[in-house]
């Protein structure tokens, strides 16, 4: 009992550390150029205008939103309303502080997550300069930016429903990779009327009790 809590514990922090790896790996492998996956939106009016796409290939996402008070001439709506085009996680559906009070003319904000099979931690960052050094408030900056020249960040905080489904698929894949040559041999030897656990043969055995290691073998040995 104790052996099997200690198991399921292991391989669930296993998991979770495979989980953060594999979103980390995805920072520096997925191609942020293809924009075969982007949607794009905007709406504008008297008061200002704020525009945003989304892309989300395999493996990451990312959310860039642009909000400016320079009034517009007519109202404008094109693509999909960036309200519905961001995902919940991204902070660029609610403008900054800076934005909100005024102190600020123009707002850019960028949301990036990685994560495989789901999407498992996630950065926000904002400028309000277009030229700007991005504000990463959560998050590592990689040396090397992306293909389309905006920043590669490691991300830090958790996307809980990705993050503990991913931990449970890799934590599944590890205790699959540690059982396999073990179980496998096992069940090989137990296939040729062997004990599974010493190899030995059980044929004269009695009882299948192995006369090696003194296992209780699950093999018909009547019918080797
Ligand atoms: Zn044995």
């Amino acid at each position: 009992m104790r052996h099997l809590a200690f198991v399921i514990i292991s391989r669930l922090a296993l998991g979770f550390i495979a989980a953060w790896l594999v979103s980390w790996l995805c920072v520096l492998t997925v191609n942020a150029s293809e924009s075969r996956y982007e949607v794009r939106g905007g709406v504008g009016d008297s008061s200002g205008a704020w525009s945003a796409h989304y892309w989300n290939p395999p493996g990451a996402a990312q959310a860039f939103s642009l909000r400016t008070r320079a009034p517009q001439v007519e109202d404008t709506v094109h693509g999909q309303h960036p309200e519905t085009l961001l995902p919940s996680w991204s902070s660029a559906l609610q403008p900054t502080r800076e934005f909100t009070q005024g102190e600020q003319a123009i707002e850019q904000q960028l949301d990036q997550a990685f994560g495989w099979p789901r999407l498992a931690l996630h950065t926000s960052m904002h400028r309000f300069d277009v030229s700007a050094p991005w504000v990463i408030p959560h998050g590592l900056l990689a040396p090397q930016a992306a293909e389309n020249g905006l920043p590669r960040v490691y991300p830090l905080r958790p996307l809980w429903a990705g993050l503990v489904v991913n931990t449970l698929v890799y934590a599944a894949v590890i205790q699959f990779v540690l059982w396999a040559p073990g179980g496998l041999r096992r069940a090989i030897r137990a296939e040729a009327g062997c004990c599974p656990k010493c190899g030995r043969r059980l044929r004269e055995a009695s009882e299948g009790i192995c006369p090696g290691c003194d296992q209780t073998s699950n093999t018909d040995v009547s019918a080797a």
